[in-house]
């Protein structure tokens, strides 16, 4: 079958199409033909040495399928089964096996690409907006990078919730989009000063929670953006890692700082099963919509990766087997 994998770290050019046998189930996993492969920015911190690997090594931890087959002491799916997960390394290729316990049933009524679009991203935002910080109706929030993957999800998300949000993204069509998706007020973070208008938006008091997926260049305008005793979430590098900082710098406004990892609040099945059911809730109810912005097929997982790096993309994208 075919896989990407990467032999050394570096920029997309690493990752290379191999032919590989299709693996066997031990006791406990499943064997699953992938419909649809999620492409996440985690990715691109793997294949960059960010988040460094044993190498070589397969990369992706997401996808979509059906149960090909099953491991002994399976209990929780049938062959025929369809299933996605969104943590076990190796997504990116035409099939993979994959503990049973760290899978989830997708339900009547959602694709195969859409779990596979939605299960990473989208559990990433329901345990941000429901666990992290809880979002209350009437709480100011701040989400950046609003057009992207986790973006559009936490932005309505965020409305569903009674939220009051403003959005940032990187140009008009961005901008536009992240309005369609109800955001409140909308910020071109290339362009304009975001502390200058969170305080406009705000009376001056600004946000209960920032959002921030961005890292590195956001870190500065969304700590100056949070009301006292705010909640700055910073879960993402996209522009790179934060930079250290004092402690005694939060006493500037009695603020929270958390740097959550999802893996960390989908701990155990009975966490991964919770978070699955909220966010297949919010899909079924048309609170949340997702938005498969663009498909590579398989093979050029690197034209994806230039992409997504390259601030290319909006929504979700799937690699395709
Ligand atoms: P996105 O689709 O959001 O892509 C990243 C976006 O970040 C870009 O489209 C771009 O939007 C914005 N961006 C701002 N500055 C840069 C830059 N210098 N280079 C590249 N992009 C930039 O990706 P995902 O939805 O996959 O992930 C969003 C973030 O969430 C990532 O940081 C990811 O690591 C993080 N994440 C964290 C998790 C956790 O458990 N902590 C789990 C899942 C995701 P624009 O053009 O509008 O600026």
């Amino acid at each position: 079958m075919l896989a990407i994998q990467f032999a050394r770290t570096g920029g997309p050019e690493v990752l290379e199409a191999v032919q590989v046998e299709v693996p066997s189930p031990a006791a406990g996993q499943i064997l699953i033909r992938h419909q649809a492969v999620g492409l996440n920015y985690i990715d691109t911190y793997h294949r960059s040495g960010l988040y460094p690997l044993k190498l070589p090594s397969g990369i992706g931890l997401e996808a979509a399928g059906v149960v090909e087959a099953i491991g002994d002491g399976v209990t929780r799916f049938q062959v025929g089964d369809r299933v996605a997960y969104n943590g076990t390394m190796g997504a990116y290729a035409e099939a993979a096996v994959v503990p049973a316990e760290r899978t989830v049933r997708v339900p009547d009524g959602v694709s195969l690409e859409t779990a596979a679009a939605v299960l990473l991203k989208g559990m990433t935002a329901e345990f941000l907006v429901r666990r992290c910080f809880h979002v209350k109706p009437g709480d100011l929030v701040l989400v950046h990078a609003a057009a992207g993957g986790v973006g559009q999800i936490l932005v309505q998300w965020c409305k569903a919730l009674g939220a009051t949000v403003i959005a940032t993204a990187g140009g008009e069509a961005k901008l536009a989009l992240a309005r369609s998706l109800g955001a409140d007020h909308v910020i071109d973070y290339g362009q304009e000063d975001v502390v200058a208008r969170v305080g406009e938006i705000t009376g001056g008091k600004g946000v209960a929670v920032v959002y921030d997926g961005v890292g590195k260049d956001t870190w500065d305008a969304s700590f100056k953006s949070l009301a006292k005793r705010g909640v700055l979430v910073t879960f993402g590098n996209a522009s790179g890692p934060v930079p250290p900082f004092a402690p005694l710098e939060l006493s500037a406004k009695s603020a929270f700082v958390t740097r959550p990892r999802l893996f960390d609040y989908i701990a155990t099945t009975e966490e991964l099963d919770e978070s699955a059911e909220a966010l297949f809730g919010v899909l079924a109810s048309g609170a949340v919509k997702i938005d498969i912005g663009q498909t590579f097929p398989l093979a050029e997982a690197r034209a994806a990766h230039e992409a997504l790096e390259g601030r290319k993309t909006t929504g979700a994208t799937l690699l395709i087997p």
